[in-house]
């Protein structure tokens, strides 16, 4: 069995293409089966080496591997399209000479026109197959006023096209369906989509085509031209899309859609792996955490998602933090390190034991590792501007009290960092009468600038005396 994953770099991956590739790189462990990977970067306009180049990362990354492709070489190579042009050259060659293809003089603005005519008639757009017998007259009338043809594919009249996909089950197309012969090869000598595919997959020996369902309508064709060019057509099965909260295609409206942002926001690759293969397939026992060997062995081609699923962000935001918590400390304060450097703290400068005590406390709390951005300042800074909602609490007249109380305290207090949090509630509390979240809610305030975050009594033994006083202090002057 051959797979392959054939993207085009005209931009960040799109997490619902990362799908398609993990599929095919489950599909591949699964039957001890050659993964390929073949860049399909035809458009020159949109493609770029910067792109391909960050796919490739991302993708091995995200911890996907391949056989073949255009980093680690291979027997059926090249394996970028914008590579292959003379392979692609000889087929057309080999399509105009037996007839199956032919050379069409039509200019855009005529089929324009053509098209227009079908719109008004409310007719599908058809070709009228104009230049498929041209005579040979007309065509060098055609050279001579400067004309580049384009090369049509044949339609066979009357035939209809059979796909039994793994997937959808039996799919029929009427060839009178499929908008008449079809460029392959455009006027400026690109050939299309829909012919160098078949090539490209006959000649990488792919035997089975793991794709979304928005391609099931190019299969047809895809067929077709395998067929005139006498090769057998890979097995296929196309899966659903992914869809965004409203049910419409996934897009950047709905959130994250690259999974290089992802990747920048702290998600981690084993969750968004598991994440990605588990999206529109369950597991009979209901377990939601998986290694992909385990979704190996339980998964097959026949059980991916047919219907399209529902990305949900919530969800693999949850799952990204139980995998989060799972990390051994000190691959996970690796992980962090980055994030904390981002925040404009020098992990350097803190000492190890101290760094993984911080760590340890933040791993509960984070389901991101950008997370650990907003809570790290609690730990490292000196004193901490309060954020918006905090801002406004201190405002409050009951927190006023408690501000005034806590500074009392420290003029007073003679506990040590360890039973400082237990010592200043009952001391607050006791001059306040304050009880509850209007006792808590401040004091957290006070001492972290933040409502949410860790529980003071893992952050005031880390951040000590000394710093516990001045967060006390600064707030005292700032409100009071
Ligand atoms: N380059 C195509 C895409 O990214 C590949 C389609 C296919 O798998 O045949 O959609």
């Amino acid at each position: 069995m051959r797979l392959r994953f054939a993207p085009s770099p005209t931009g960040y991956i799109h997490i619902g293409n990362v799908r398609t590739a993990v599929y095919n790189y489950i599909i591949a462990k699964k039957y001890n089966a050659e993964l390929i990977l073949r860049i399909e970067d035809t458009d020159k306009e949109r493609s770029t080496k910067e792109y391909e180049t960050m796919l490739i990362e991302d993708l091995k990354w995200l911890g996907l591997a391949w056989a073949e492709g255009p980093d680690t070489g291979g027997s059926c190579g090249p394996y970028r399209q914008s590579e292959r042009f003379k392979i692609y050259k000889d087929f057309t060659e080999r399509l105009l000479q037996n007839g199956n293809a032919y050379h069409c003089y039509c200019t855009p603005e005529e089929l324009e026109a053509h098209r227009k005519e079908a719109a008004a008639a409310n007719k599908p757009i058809v070709y009228s197959g104009r230049c498929r017998n041209l005579p040979a007259v007309e065509k060098m009338k055609f050279e001579a006023m400067g004309r580049k043809p384009s090369v049509r594919f044949k339609l066979p009249e009357d035939v209809s096209i059979e796909i039994d996909d793994k997937i959808k089950g039996r799919v029929v197309f009427d060839s009178e369906n499929i908008g008449g012969d079809f460029i392959i090869v455009r006027s400026d000598g690109v050939p299309v989509y829909n012919y160098i595919v078949v090539i490209d997959d006959a000649m990488m020996k792919i035997t089975n085509i793991i794709r979304g369902e928005d391609h099931l309508s190019n299969t047809p064709k895809q067929i077709l031209v395998a067929k005139a060019l006498g090769f057998t057509p890979p097995v296929y099965a196309h899966h659903g899309l992914v869809l965004g909260p409203d049910r419409s295609k996934l897009s950047k409206r709905h959130g994250i859609t690259s999974l290089r942002r992802y990747r920048e926001q702290g998600y981690l690759a084993d969750a968004l792996l598991n994440y990605l293969s588990m999206l529109g397939w369950a597991s009979e026992s209901g377990e939601e955490i998986f290694s992909i060997d385990e979704i190996a062995k339980q998964i097959d081609i026949e059980k991916l998602s047919n219907s399209p699923a529902v990305f949900d962000f919530q969800k693999l935001k949850w799952m990204n933090g139980q995998y989060l918590r799972k990390y051994p400390l000190d691959k996970i304060t690796d992980l962090f390190i980055p994030y904390i450097k981002e925040a404009g703290y020098d992990p350097n400068k803190i000492e190890k034991q101290q760094l993984e005590v911080i760590i340890s406390i933040l791993q509960k709390k984070c389901d991101l590792l950008s997370e650990i951005k907003s809570f790290i300042g609690i730990f490292l800074a000196e004193v901490l501007e309060p954020d918006e909602e905090t801002d406004m609490l201190l405002k409050e007249e009951d927190s006023k009290k408690i501000i005034t109380e806590a500074y009392e305290f420290i003029k007073t207090n003679t506990a040590d960092k360890d039973s400082l949090i237990g010592a200043l509630v009952s001391f607050a509390k006791g001059r306040t009468g304050l009880k509850g979240k209007k006792l808590f809610m401040p004091i957290r305030g006070i001492l972290t600038g933040r409502l949410k975050g860790p529980e003071l009594d893992d952050v005031v033994p880390v951040i000590g005396l000394d710093k516990s006083r001045k967060r006390i202090e600064y707030m005292f002057n700032r409100y009071i």
